[in-house]
């Protein structure tokens, strides 16, 4: 039997990247999957992705929504009880660094691009939880929040409200895994490094600039010492270990790093010692 047979899940940000990497893992995996996003065109990519994996079609729950309104959050839910008849699994994925309208980085960035990107990178997964514990507390069931490396302890000066965002979140993570396990729920959550999806372009980068930055990248080892680029699987495949009893009933509230080591190293790392030792 597939790891996800039986199980409902509802992964916000599913119309790209590592959403429907997501959402297309789980499926496949025998999972009942809401897939959501404000993108109609891009949601049907992925629900077509979904089919041709040979999911039936009942199993696909597709939700054209902004998970920043209190009626997208609440179409996205009331539509998985509707077709499903429960919730198992939370993935709070949707999330971006928005770019500010006046195109300023660092501390020059706009107070309404501090609300916007808190309200999608924060707000959003604060009320959807909220309006999903009753939903988990009944199935005993798991959230995964999507963080990122950009949450410090580093700094990222160039987009202060992103990271500020996420900082909030691990927090968030923390402190509602310890209040929700008492009702059965498992909150964890993810930190990715840098992941080859639609981000940049969500940032505002044309698709050949996005494309060039993530090869650049992967090429220089003091950025992501693995040498190659994450790519929205290698997150998907951590996303499932979360959210997967079977292989994680003792993690609670814990901030899993998948970033081929970039949060590792510091620019002294970078030097070569034995030549500067010559
Ligand atoms: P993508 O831009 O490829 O995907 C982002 C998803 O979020 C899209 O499906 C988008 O859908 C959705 N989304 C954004 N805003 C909203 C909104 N207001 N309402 C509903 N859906 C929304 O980026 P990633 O896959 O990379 O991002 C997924 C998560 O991973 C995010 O939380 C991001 O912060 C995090 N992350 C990504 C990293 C990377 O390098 N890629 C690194 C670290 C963390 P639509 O546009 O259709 O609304």
């Amino acid at each position: 039997m597939a790891r996800f047979t039986g199980k409902v899940a509802i992964i916000t940000g599913s119309s790209n990247g590592i959403g429907r990497a997501t959402a297309v893992l789980f499926a496949k995996e025998g999972a009942q999957v809401t897939i959501t996003g404000r993108n109609a065109q891009r949601l049907e990519e992925t629900k077509q992705q979904i089919l041709a994996a040979g999911v039936p079609e009942q199993n696909v729950n597709s939700v054209v929504a902004d998970v920043t309104t209190d009626d997208g959050q609440d179409e996205i839910l009331s539509t998985t009880l509707a077709k499903f008849g429960k919730l198992d699994i939370l993935v709070n994925n949707a999330g971006a660094a928005i770019p500010d309208s006046q195109g300023k980085t660092g501390t020059a960035q706009s107070i309404e691009n501090y609300d916007a990107t808190l309200n999608v990178n924060l707000r959003s997964v604060i009320a959807l939880t909220k309006k999903s514990i009753p939903h988990l507390t009944a199935t005993k069931g798991e959230i995964v929040n999507i963080s990122s490396i950009a949450s410090g302890p580093r700094s990222t000066p160039e987009f202060p409200h992103y990271s500020i965002a996420k900082a909030a979140l691990d927090q968030y993570t923390r402190n509602t895994a310890i209040d929700l396990i008492q009702h059965g729920i498992r909150v964890n959550s993810i930190s990715p490094g840098l992941v080859a999806t639609g981000f940049g372009s969500a940032m505002g980068m044309p698709e050949e600039v996005s494309k060039k930055f993530y090869s650049t990248m992967a090429t220089m080892k003091e950025c992501v010492p693995a040498g190659v680029m994450g790519q929205p699987q290698d997150i998907a495949e951590a996303i499932a270990f979360l959210a997967d009893r079977k292989t994680s009933s003792y993690i609670i509230g814990h901030q899993l790093v998948v970033d081929g080591g970039s949060s590792l190293v510091m620019g002294l790392h970078c030097q070569d010692f034995s030549k500067l030792l010559q």
